[in-house]
């Protein structure tokens, strides 16, 4: 896609710092990283979102994320490794090209952010509610 700054990654006509490569994947670096070893896994095909993404494409995005987190286990030793993908906007998606953030986090780091939810129980009936909707509108 034109103005897609993944899509210029994936032809090579903008850098970034590759770690893993397959027909139909690429993984890389974030330039903006919440931790060492912040890591990206992209479709090499423009899809916007899980809604627009193939299932092999899918299924080529977790099996490499695999692969990454091996490597990130073994070469930065980290306490964990959280994964997140951002769909839409109003969840703060910023590059509306599909990416799996790998997001390790050391020893020396501070808790993520991004993993430190209060648990605090939800109303039951609402849950099941909400629940038998979501079931209902599977196809
Ligand atoms: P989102 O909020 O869309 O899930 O996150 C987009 C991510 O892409 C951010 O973590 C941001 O740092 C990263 N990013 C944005 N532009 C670039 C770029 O040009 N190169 C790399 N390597 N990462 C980028
Ligand atoms: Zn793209």
């Amino acid at each position: 896609m034109e103005d897609c700054i993944f899509c210029k990654i994936v032809k090579g006509e903008l850098p970034c710092f590759k770690v893993y490569e397959d027909e139909r994947v690429l993984a890389f670096e974030d330039i903006n990283p919440i931790s060492k070893g912040h890591t990206l896994i992209i479709p090499k095909n423009h899809a916007e979102n899980l809604w627009q993404i193939s299932p092999d494409d899918l299924t080529a995005i977790h099996l490499a994320s695999k692969k990454v987190a091996t490597a990130i286990k073994q070469a930065l030793n980290p306490l964990g490794v959280a994964t997140l993908q951002l769909n839409g906007k109003g969840v703060n998606q910023l590059v509306m090209h599909y990416h799996l953030h790998l997001v390790p986090r050391s020893d020396d780091e501070p808790e993520l952010s991004i993993t430190a939810w209060e648990l605090e129980q939800g109303d039951m009936e609402a849950i099941r509610a909400t629940g038998e909707k979501i079931s209902a509108a599977l196809v």
